[in-house]
Formats: structure tokens, sequence, C-alpha cells
């Protein structure tokens, strides 16, 4: 799911930014509307979405049956509000149905009947959501049973996102369904929840003849009778009931070809006419990204089947399953929408508690496919307002603890945006080719693959792959708060020789020390180099020889960290000697601009001692580990001058 509000603010800061690039844009010919967070202000344009909190948190019921297949009969007139039909549910049962069969569907609706192998069942339905059915007793687990519930009604607006929305584009009416997070319940009688996927629905929608719907799958017959079109879709992977939509106006029917690993795969997209021409210049786009993600992860889950897009009268996206519904076409959510296809769909979150699973790879991977068509200005940029957003404010996890709270689950900053950015710092720790091949092997995991994961599947899958336990990782970035700010100290020691120091400050108490590999670039007259630093201890110190004069220096130059506010002191120093380590128990360094004529050792009664040294760099090197501990000194002769150094073995 993609909504945009939130990069607003930071787009308003960015502005000073944006300006000299307007002339950068005139440079894309084809695609000029790729500005990230650009297009639709949703929430803003239409006085505020329902973000409120829904009745009650549906992850804890216990259901004691599997769904196996659901078929939806369903009358839909999206000039008229009220739906009617029947959905049919096959189930297997896998405990104890003796108090009967729960599901869930909005009391908003009247019950017709309920059908259980062809005979009518009592039922209560009750409060909100509460629908039992009553079955014949022995139902023994194992037993695969079948029932079918007759309703009609017209849908509230539910929780979340709206669960059934209906507006009119140019004078006519359009229906759809957004069921994410809870929202099937307000369209749907089942078993509204995330630990089960039916193997298969068959959809069928009867409109007046103008409409035709959209759904998940392959149209299987698009027939008129009688002034009415019965469009019947079939889906036959697993499937989540967040996922399963309808959408039914006049649409326009196009498609384009796409290849993921070679196999063709139809883009099919359902338009308002009014409009088809401008998308289907956006919509070429989507080809080339389901290749790019067919090549970085494995080929598109539901091949055999298509990927389409549905326009719908919602500001964001939602990546209904092989049917991403959309109110908008820029190539960023044609990305996110797409990314959702192996990240959220062929791999469901097992909780809501995990939504960065779904969103923050979305997210990260609408950001690589700026990397790869667009870097050089759409990717730093994506980067550069990605971290300014989630470092927007001090604290806030990617766990959602209360997933209640709409809201919460899908916070921009922390669950999308943050959640990105902690995908960007693994694949920045692990390198390209360590992480990728962890998200393929996540992908491909016959236990999560077309099922379901968590983020301890995810943490498995990179720690199998890089070799070392992350839970650290996971504890300062996932269940942490906040984010460090570094300071580098660069002290010149010598012409070319620098002590650098690095500091952090957290932003939120909860995390006392990010660990992380910081990189520095150090910049001179007309030379750079960059290393990157093992940050593990705060205040830790290295010596570097650049081999040049430092003239400034730049706190993580490609962004792969999140961070702000992070400062540095460059201290130059003109031609003093200095000694370091000191006191040392093993090799020291003189730093020396010049070559010495000689260097000799002293203890403190005058009496020569012996060590190796050599000159490399600026400065001598000089081996005291065999020294006894105690005071010496150091005298050496440069250009015919002597100079003393005291320093300490120890
Ligand atoms: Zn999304």
């Amino acid at each position: 799911m993609f909504f945009v509000t939130f990069m607003v603010e930071i787009m308003k800061k960015q502005l000073h930014f944006l300006i000299p690039f307007f002339a950068a844009l005139l440079c894309f010919p084809a695609f000029s509307q790729v500005e990230p967070g650009s297009g639709v202000l949703h929430c803003a344009a239409k006085g505020g979405c329902r973000h409120g909190f829904i009745h009650k948190n549906s992850e804890k019921k216990l259901f004691s049956y599997d769904v196996t297949y659901i078929r939806f009969n369903l009358n839909i007139d999206p000039a008229q509000p009220e739906i009617s039909g029947s959905v049919l549910t096959r189930f297997e049962v896998s405990g104890d149905l003796s108090q009967g069969l729960e599901m869930e569907l909005s009391t908003a609706f009247t019950i017709d009947s309920i059908v259980y192998k062809g005979l009518r069942v009592t039922y209560s339905h009750s409060g909100d959501y509460n629908l039992i059915v009553n079955l014949p007793p022995s139902q023994i687990p194992g037993t695969i049973g079948e029932l079918e519930v007759f309703y009609h009604g017209i849908p509230l607006d539910g929780g979340g996102f709206g669960s059934v929305g209906r507006a009119q584009h140019n004078n006519v009416w359009a229906m759809w369904t957004l069921s994410e997070p809870y929202g099937s319940r307000d369209w749907w009688p089942g078993k509204n929840d995330l630990t089960d996927k039916a193997d298969s629905i068959d959809i069928f929608v009867r409109s007046p003849e103008l409409y035709r719907t959209a759904s998940n799958g392959l149209l299987i017959s698009d027939d008129v009778t009688e002034g009415y079109r019965t469009c019947h879709w079939k889906h036959k992977f697993p499937i989540v009931p967040y996922l399963i939509a309808v959408a039914v106006t006049n649409y326009e029917v196009y498609s384009e070809m796409s290849y993921s690993a070679g196999v063709p795969v139809e883009i099919l997209n359902y338009v308002y006419p009014e409009n088809k021409a401008a998308i289907m210049q956006q919509t070429a786009q989507t080809a080339m990204i389901m290749e790019l993600f067919s090549e970085l992860f494995t080929p598109y889950p539901f091949i055999g089947e298509k990927y389409g897009h549905a326009q719908f009268g919602w500001g964001g996206g939602m990546e209904h399953q092989t049917m991403s519904f959309m109110g908008r076409f820029d190539f960023e959510i044609i990305a996110h929408e797409l990314a959702h296809q192996w990240f959220g769909n062929a791999v469901t979150l097992n909780s809501w508690q995990d939504i960065w699973l779904n969103e923050g790879f979305a997210t990260y991977l609408a950001g690589m496919s700026y990397q790869h068509f667009f870097d050089g200005y759409w990717w730093p940029r994506w980067k550069t307002l990605s971290i300014g957003f989630v470092t927007s404010e001090p604290g806030g996890k990617v766990f959602v603890e209360d997933t209640t709270s709409v809201e919460r689950i899908f916070s921009p900053r922390l669950s999308y945006y943050k959640g990105a950015l902690l995908l960007h710092m693994l694949r920045w720790t692990m390198g390209d080719d360590a992480f990728f091949t962890a998200c393929r092997n996540y992908l491909n995991d016959s236990r999560l693959n077309y099922g379901f994961a968590g983020t301890s599947d995810l943490k498995y899958h990179l720690e199998a792959v890089h070799g070392k336990d992350l839970t650290g990782f996971f504890e300062d970035w996932y269940y942490g708060e906040g984010f460090p700010s570094y300071h580098v100290k660069c002290n010149q020691l010598a012409s070319n020789d620098y002590r650098i120091n690095i500091t952090q400050a957290q932003s939120h108490p909860s995390v006392s020390f990010f660990e992380m590999p910081v990189a520095v670039k150090f910049k001179g007259a007309d030379r750079d180099t960059t290393i990157v630093f093992d940050h593990f201890l705060n205040d830790q110190s290295w010596i570097i020889y650049p081999g040049f004069k430092i003239d400034s220096i730049f706190i993580d130059p490609d962004q792969w960290l999140v961070s702000a506010n992070n400062t540095y002191e460059l201290i130059n120093k003109s031609g003093d000697v200095d000694l370091y380590p000191n006191p040392s128990s093993s090799q020291m360094r003189l730093i020396l601009s010049v070559e010495p004529e000689s260097v000799k050792v002293f203890d403190l009664a005058g009496r020569e001692v012996s060590v190796n040294f050599i000159y490399e760099g600026s400065g001598v090197t000089v081996d005291v580990g065999l020294l006894r501990q105690g005071y010496y000194f150091i005298r050496y002769v440069v250009e015919g001058q002597t100079g003393i150094v005291k320093f300490i073995k120890n």
C-alpha cells in the first residue's frame, strides 16, 4: 500500500535544493513524472483518511479450520451503494467446531441464508462483525466442509482506508474494495486474518453491461446477457483475505508485455477511458521494473497468470495480488506496488507488527529502481529525502507494538522509510552479494514462499549468508529508536599522517550505541580517498596515511546510514614533531616530513639502546618492543638539526 502526504514537509524543506534541478528534469523526456512523493495528496485533498482505531485486533482470534478455496458471486452496480450475493468457503476442520464456526462480516449486512453441504444451517450475527455458524455435529479434524453465505446490504465505511469506496469519474460511477488491513469483513463473510491463505479463488461479479470488473488472477470469461455483464476471474495461487479485491467501472483495457527471467508476463491495465492516453505512457515503465526485480530477486511469483493495474478513486496504490489498484501511475508507485508481489503477497507478513516486511521492502525496491534506472540525480535524492524524513523526529521504532492502530501500522516514517533504510543499512553492512543472496533465500524458503514470514525469518536468512549474528543490529534499529549523530575529529600529526577520532551521540535513550561501519571521505587539493571505519566504540581512534594533505571531510558520503547532524573538526598543524602512541609497548611512529640522517634511542642514564626502525610514509616507525619498561629518548637528526623526544615504554 502506498499513500503520500508525508514527503510534503520534507519537500518544502528541500525546495532550495530542488529548484536548480528543474533544468535537469527537462533531460528526462520520457520519465519526467518520476519525482518521488509527488502527485495526489489523498488524505489532505479529501479531508483526512479514516486512520481511526479499529474495533479490535482480530489477530488474536482462534479459528478451528483451514480455508482451502473461496468462490465469490457478487452483484455490484457501482451506481448503487448496495451489494448482494454469496461467498462460498471450502475448509478443512482443524480443531473443535462444536461451538460453531467463526467468521466475520459487518452487521451492516443482512444475511439471507447460510447453506452447509446443501442444507440451511443456523447462525448468530452480532456485535460489529461476529458471525458464528452452527454446523452439524461430528466435525472431526480433517473433515472437508463447504458453506455458502448469502447476504446483501450497503457496506459501511470501515476502519483503515475505507474497505469499500465509491466515486464518480467523468460522470460514471466506480466502486472498489480496499481491505488492508482488516477490511475484508466490511464486504464479504470469511476468515479475516493473517494465518491462512486460500489455495485458490473464483470471483464472479455481475454488473450492468457498461461496467467491467478488475480482480485477481486470470479473466476466464466476460459474458453479456440481457444487459448484464458477468466477469469471472480465477486465481490459482495461495492468497490472504486482504489481498482479494474487486473494482468495477466502465474500464478500458489494454495490455503490455514484460519478461520475468525470460518468461513473458502480461501487464494488463484497466483504466478510466478519459485517462487512458496519459496512463499508457506511464505504465510503459512497468516492464523494465518487472525485469529488474526478477533479476535482483526471483522470477515474478505469479507467473502463468498476469500482473495488472486497475485505476481506482483512492489517492494511493494497493498491491492486490496480481492486480494493483492505482490512484496514480508515477514511476515510484508503479515500482512500489509491483515490489509487493514478492514482498507482501508471495511472502506475507504473519503479524501486522512486522508490516515493515511489506512496506520497508516495497519502499526500498522503489528506491533501488531509481538507483538502477536514474542514478545520478534521483537515487541520491531518494536517499537524502528518506534519511531526512526518518530523522525528522528523534524517536520511533520500526516494530509495531500497537496493531489496533491502523495509523501506526502504516506510519510512513517508521514502517515505510525507516524500514526501507534498515534494508539499505543491512546491504551496506553485509555487501551486495550477501544481501541479495539472503533476500533470494528468504523468498525461496519453502516454509515462507506463498505463506507467511516474520522478522525472525528474514534475520535467519541474513545471518546464514552473512555469517555473523545480527541481533545487535535489530536491537538497535528495529526494536530501538532514534539514530546517531557522528562527530569526526581529524588531527594532522605530520604532513600526511592523521589521527581520526569518531564519536556518536544518540537521538533517543533506548539505544546506547549504534555499531556501524562508517565511511568517511577525505579530500585534498586534487585527490580524495574514502575509508570505512568499523565504529564499535565511542571515542574510537585510528591513524591514517592518506598520502595527501586533507582539506575537507565528508561523513557517510554515499548515504548508507540513518544519521543526521553530523559534524567534523579538521586540525592541521605546522611542522611539529609528534610521536605516537606514547606510551607504547611495541611500535611507535615518529612523524617527520623529511627522512632523518640518524635516529638513536637512549635510556635515562644516556646509554644508547638498540632498536629497529624504518622510514616509511612521512615518518619513522620505531620498534621498541624489546626494551624494558621505563623512560627513553629518541634523538634524531634532520638536515643537520638534532631533535629529542621523550617516550615511555610500557
Ligand atoms: Zn506498500
